[in-house]
């Protein structure tokens, strides 16, 4: 079965087409400056060189029309017709209370993910037009949506309610939902494979390091804490977001620099984290060039997100009454030697033991401590679109 996975944003259309029964990638591409000019698709066929497709994109519609003719190309195509995709799995960020697991898209889960619009007014509308695009252009082909906050839905009162007034809850439901779900789900099962177990007998700590992070305690398969929130500016230092703060910092620095809650937030959502710190970029590797040549900023940016994970997995630890694994995975977590090295300084107190070999790998599955470590730390790259596809193979067949 081929499934087209696809991830919508504002202005851009991420596509993945996966054969669910071999699990390889027959293509993917990106659609850019969608609604803009200079809107492009670049389409890259599995073994045939990349194609770029320069052509206005005026909505989302017309994106995916030409991500259909790319596929369908009798040059770069991959399949013969539209009759050869067989359903579509899209990402969609926010799916509240209502979704615990993926579903077969219908009217009445259109609704009710519309309904989380005011969760993640970013994410989840454009998520939308994506879906509508979809069926517009495939009226009769199944489609899935799998939520980035699902996995989390199994969090207990406890770690999900805020010290807040219960009455927002009630009324806004104000509450921590968690992101990434579909890596955490994925990561920790795969960590689990690799171990030769299976994820319900163990206790395990996934760390989505990435530009956006989240660290999750999974609990015998059960999430049963996350660090992200009610939106993703929760939890770990990351590439833009500050991670936890004082809350009364944003009314603090409101009236100093005399700008308004909106604005703040847009600080902590893009100025912030390592780049703010550093005063260098976002990008990990620019910031341990820069704390190579001596940058201070850059080196105290990093330090503290290291320490900033290593708190978590020390809360998740303590939330869990123990932890048989700890995976490190996104663009930081697969490729960041030096600083999952970092991040296991913190955690001799547990008995891990890295390995200092085995820890020399980037995007590879891999255990990275020593046979004698009491906990296991492991390499494991994600693959939110894999995941996507099998979940929604899963649901059509
Ligand atoms: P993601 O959001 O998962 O795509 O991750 C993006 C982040 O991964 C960026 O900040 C990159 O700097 C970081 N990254 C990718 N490769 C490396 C690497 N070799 N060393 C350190 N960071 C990396």
């Amino acid at each position: 079965m081929n499934i087209l996975v696809i991830n919508c944003g504002s202005s851009s259309l991420k596509y993945q087409l996966i054969d669910s029964e071999t699990e390889a990638v027959l293509a993917k591409g990106l659609c850019e400056r969608i609604g803009i000019d200079g809107s492009v698709l670049t389409h890259t066929p599995a073994g045939k060189d990349k194609v770029r497709i320069e052509t206005p994109m005026p909505n989302h519609t017309v994106a995916v029309k030409l991500v259909i003719d790319a596929l369908t190309d009798t040059g770069h195509g991959v399949v013969k017709s539209l009759d050869e995709i067989n359903a579509v799995g899209h990402r969609v960020v926010h799916g509240g209370e209502k979704f615990a697991c993926s579903v077969v898209i219908n009217d009445e889960v259109l609704k009710a993910i519309e309904a989380c619009n005011d969760l993640a007014p970013l994410h989840n509308p454009a998520n939308l037009i994506g879906i509508n695009s979809c069926r517009e252009i495939m009226p009769n082909v199944p489609m899935v949506a799998v939520f980035d906050t699902a996995f989390h839905q199994t969090m207990p009162e406890k770690a999900y309610l805020y010290g807040l007034p219960y009455e927002y809850y009630e009324k806004y439901k104000v509450r921590r939902y968690g992101f990434h779900g579909t890596s955490h789900d994925y990561v920790s099962a795969r960590a689990a494979e690799l171990l030769g177990k299976t994820r319900e007998d163990l206790k395990i700590i996934v760390c989505h390091l990435g530009n956006g992070g989240s660290v999750s305690a999974v609990d015998h398969g059960k999430c049963v804490d996350t660090s992200m929130g009610l939106t993703p500016l929760e939890g770990i230092i990351m590439g833009t977001r500050s991670g936890s703060i004082d809350p009364a910092i944003c009314d603090f620095i409101c009236q100093k620099e005399n700008i308004t809650p909106a604005e703040m937030n847009n600080v902590l959502n893009k100025k912030s984290g390592v780049l703010g710190m550093s005063k260098v970029s976002s990008d990990f590797r620019d910031i341990e060039a820069a704390a190579d040549d001596g940058n201070k900023l850059a080196q105290a940016a990093l330090d503290a997100f290291y320490y900033s994970v290593a708190k978590y997995i020390g809360a998740y630890a303590a939330a869990m009454n123990g932890v048989d694994a700890i995976a490190f995975t996104a663009g930081v977590g697969e490729n960041n030697i030096l600083g999952r090295a970092e991040i296991a300084q913190y955690l001799g107190y547990l008995g891990t033991e890295i390995d200092t070999e085995k820890n020399n790998v980037r995007g590879e599955d891999r255990v990275i401590s020593t046979d004698a470590s009491k906990v296991a730390l492991l390499c494991v790259p994600t693959n939110e679109e894999l995941a996507i596809a099998r979940q929604t193979a899963a649901l059509v067949s």
